[in-house]
């Protein structure tokens, strides 16, 4: 498989095809354009069956995509070390599931990108130092962190916008030490994308070492995302001969991308319905044709905080005009006003704790008719103190999170610009 940049085709493109490899090292193309893969393969149906390990699925799902190169030989225990923990699929009622995919060692999805990235750059960074540089609006910085720490070879530098994700958040996000740098920026988190960004076109950085992103851009992030899907699809499929449609918490459309590509590959998914919070760039690219990203707003669902969401370039790329964008895609955009009350429901309900982000694919459940549907959890409860505020009785404390909140916190302040990046003491 190759990779190309989703701006290949336009006046002056990097018409480039890489590898997996290099499109995992490189993060973007050279004409700022998102890597993807140059086709995405039909399913062989004769394949998969569904009494397979979730292992054997995964490895079939992506040797396509890791085909002629070098990583190939590693697919295998890839998958095993990223996928160390269970992502049971739950019944919320007769025509409503919920995928939890919160029990990484960080309590979010991200665990699963950000573990399948350190599994492929330990085999990649063997050559060469790598420092990994990543904006998060909460729970990329922990993941990476997470999987990364102590990984020889390879250096983390973590932006995150100071007093804008929550405390139990940031604690995840400072508590480690060795390779791992966190910094606080004063800024939002698009001020965080943006460095990163011009970090990465920016000759000083690129001299300084081979520079990484861990956000997802990175295509890394979203071929292990893929897993989840088609192995939920199909499994699902098997067993009531009807296909599920999935509600997914969205922000930066890094989880959702992975999706609509293992639809794109044939697996049995009905539709795909994108829950936002009030930051709308989506919904309203859907009723207007026009895309104007937008400075993100503050909400509970903050890890979903993005005015302008970096995996956009690519939901374009995949259907080239607006007619098939408007036809594959909806969204729903959920305040906080409806947040708060759909926590406070599904706990009256069902004695159950959701996170903010969750709650936006429930309360958009609500909005739809036909299922079934699969809601996706993205992150455990505990990791919000929000949420503890809305209910009449304490949050349980998973073991993981209780262990990293005892920890020593460990950052540094930074002002938002490039300059202050570059001369910061903490990078020698
Ligand atoms: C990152 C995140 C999201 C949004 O995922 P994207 O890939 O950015 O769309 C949703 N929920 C939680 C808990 C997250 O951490």
């Amino acid at each position: 498989m190759k990779y190309i940049s989703t701006r290949a085709l336009a006046m002056g493109g990097d018409k480039t095809s890489y590898s997996l490899s290099q499109a995992i090292n490189q993060g973007l193309a050279k004409d700022g354009g998102l890597l993807v893969p140059a086709f995405l393969p039909k399913i062989d149906k004769h394949l998969f069956d569904h009494q397979q390990s979730f292992f054997s699925f995964c490895e079939i799902l992506l040797q396509p995509f890791f085909n002629e190169d070098a990583l190939a030989t590693h697919l295998s225990s890839i998958i095993k070390n990223t996928f160390t923990f269970e992502m049971p699929l739950k019944k919320i009622d007769e025509s409503s599931y919920l995928l939890e995919l919160f029990h990484g060692p960080t309590l979010s999805f991200k665990d699963v990108g950000a573990r399948f990235l350190a599994a492929c750059l330990d085999v990649i960074s063997k050559q060469e130092k790598t420092t990994i540089m990543v904006a998060t609006s909460g729970d990329t910085g922990s993941a990476v962190a997470s999987a990364f720490h102590n990984k020889a070879n390879i250096e983390v530098i973590i932006l995150y916008p100071q007093g804008k994700i929550s405390e139990r958040q940031a604690q995840q996000i400072t508590c480690w030490d060795k390779n791992i740098l966190a910094l606080a920026v004063k800024g939002n988190f698009d001020d965080c994308q943006r460095l990163v960004k011009s970090a990465f076109k920016d000759p000083w950085w690129q001299a300084r070492s081979r520079l990484n992103s861990a956000n997802s851009i990175n295509i890394g992030r979203l071929l292990a995302q893929m897993c989840y899907y088609a192995y939920t699809s199909f499994q699902f499929y098997h067993a009531q001969q009807i296909a599920p449609g999935f509600i997914i918490p969205t922000g930066n459309l890094g989880n959702a991308l992975a999706c609509f590509w293992a639809k794109a590959m044939g697996f049995p998914i009905r539709e795909i319905v994108l829950a936002t919070n009030s930051n709308r760039s989506i919904s309203d690219y859907l009723l207007t044709g026009k895309y104007q990203p937008r400075v993100s707003v503050p909400t509970l669902a903050n890890a979903m905080d993005v005015g302008n969401p970096s995996n956009f370039e690519r939901l374009q790329y995949l259907f080239k005009d607006f007619e098939i964008f408007k036809q594959e895609v909806k969204a729903i955009s959920v305040d906080d006003r409806q947040i708060t009350k759909t926590i406070q429901q599904v706990y009256q309900k069902h004695g159950a704790f959701i996170c903010p982000h969750t709650a936006t694919a429930y309360f958009a459940r609500q909005q739809l008719s036909e299922g079934p549907w699969i809601l996706l959890a993205t992150a455990h409860a505990a990791k919000f103190e929000t949420v503890n505020a809305l209910l009449p009785v304490p949050l349980p404390i998973p073991k993981s999170l209780a262990e990293m909140l005892k920890r020593k916190q460990n950052y540094q302040e930074i002002e938002a610009c490039l300059t202050a990046l570059r001369s910061h003491p903490a990078l020698g």
